[in-house]
């Protein structure tokens, strides 16, 4: 045994972070937490503070890249278009009984590259579908939630390909520590910091109330309509249950619900997409009247509309988000292959599921109420990297007033 590249002191920081910033857990609250098996130390450090912060019961639920594999390689093949639905169940229980959910990610991106693309599409579905009413109670904020990252050695080598195994664990846990500020002095200062500066960004979008953002650069001629009493949110935020978390540690993001009928024109990707194993890049698509009506990708052409064929609003767009190009992600130059980095690193639009937060009273709201509003409806959520430091965007005002929003990538 050789001592681990990670550093401890950060790694528990991290742990204390996700714990007291990411969810604020609560004495008495339980917590569901899904991790890869590799991630175990990272386990242990976060059970070690949720009891300390009072936590009721903490529930580790493990994955493992190898077992995953074993079942693409060895399962029948009618398997595949079923999940074990007694344990998403047994997660939308926990979640309606208040328990705090906290999901550790970190597995190789690329992990079924060289699967078999319609066994990976049907699992994925039946997944999707049998984990949709736990899901309903993430997105829909009923309870606090977050998501950390431990660096995986088989991750770390695909980001780090040239450097020796343990070299690259320790370069992508110095990211992740970095993006997730975690190495600093007091990570719960910065955090606090760092959620006031996004409070003022979307309290100054909502303020301006835009009908419309116009996106201008190379490839890119968008303009994505806001969807009715839309709200801009980014950082911490208050689930139903009346706790305050930070969903996503890193995030860098303020984000709202665009409307899923009113997005027209072109735009093109500007960085790869790592979809469940699959690197989608150079991604072209032409919206009319919200719908992507032509998509062309340099790779993974076949999966990107696969994927757009999941359901209706597969189509068309549930999120948009702003991100400004000198984001501490986007300066660090790594590319993860990883949604919850490298969206912080670039503007993006999500095809998909929209989130009820992102409305006045949005919680409170039916689903048909949402989508009278323009909120996308579908079994997908993929965030998609359009920013760079060549894209423009302006708001458009109810009135038709241009106002400068970003300007090169930065906020105008
Ligand atoms: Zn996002
Ligand atoms: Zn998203």
């Amino acid at each position: 045994m050789t001592a681990s590249p990670i550093d401890p002191v950060k790694l528990d920081k991290l742990a204390e972070v996700a714990i007291k910033v990411g969810l604020q857990l609560q004495p008495g609250q339980d917590l569901v937490l899904t991790a890869p098996m590799a991630a175990l130390p990272l386990v242990r450090r976060i059970v070690e503070h949720a009891y300390k912060a009072g936590a009721g019961i903490v529930q580790p639920i493990f994955a493992d890249e190898e077992i995953t594999l074993a079942r693409y390689k060895y399962a029948a093949n009618e398997s595949f278009d079923r999940a074990p639905g007694w344990l998403y169940e047994g997660m939308a229980k926990a979640f309606s009984g208040n328990a705090a959910r906290l999901a550790i990610s970190g597995d190789n991106p690329m992990m079924l590259a060289g699967q078999d693309a319609d066994k990976v599409s049907r699992a994925n579905r039946a997944t999707s579908m049998a984990y949709k009413p736990a899901l309903e109670k993430i997105t829909g904020f009923d309870i606090n939630w977050n998501i950390v990252s431990y660096p995986n050695a088989s991750w770390a080598k695909l980001v780090f390909p040239d450097d020796p195994e343990e070299v690259a664990v320790k370069k992508l846990a110095d990211a992740i520590f970095a993006a997730s500020r975690v190495d600093v002095e007091d990570p719960i200062g910065a955090w606090k910091a760092h959620n006031a500066k996004l409070k003022e960004r979307w309290t100054w979008l909502n303020g301006n109330n835009f009908s419309a953002l116009h996106y201008t650069g190379p490839g890119t001629d968008l303009t994505i309509g806001l969807a009715d009493e839309h709200r801009w949110k980014g950082g911490a935020s208050e689930a139903k249950n009346g706790i305050t978390c930070n969903p996503n540690i890193p995030t860098e993001e303020v984000f709202t619900t665009p409307h899923a009928r009113r997005v027209e024109g072109y735009v093109r990707s500007t960085k790869p997409l790592s979809h469940n194993g699959t690197l989608i890049e150079n991604i072209e698509v032409r919206f009319e009247a919200g719908r992507i009506v032509s998509a062309k990708a340099t790779k993974g052409e076949a999966v990107l509309n696969k994927v757009m064929d999941t359901d209706e609003g597969a189509r068309r767009i549930g999120e948009v988000a702003l991100v400004p190009h000198s984001s501490p992600i986007s300066k660090s130059g790594v590319l993860f292959y990883n949604t919850l980095y490298d969206e912080n690193a670039a503007s993006h639009i999500a095809l998909g599921q929209c989130y009820a937060d992102c409305f006045v009273n949005g919680t409170k709201m039916s689903g048909d109420e949402i989508a009278a509003r323009g909120g996308n409806k579908s079994l997908i959520h993929i965030d998609w990297m359009i920013g760079s430091d060549k894209i423009d965007i302006d708001g458009i005002t109810q009135d038709g007033q241009t106002v400068p929003v970003m300007r090169k990538g930065e906020w105008a």
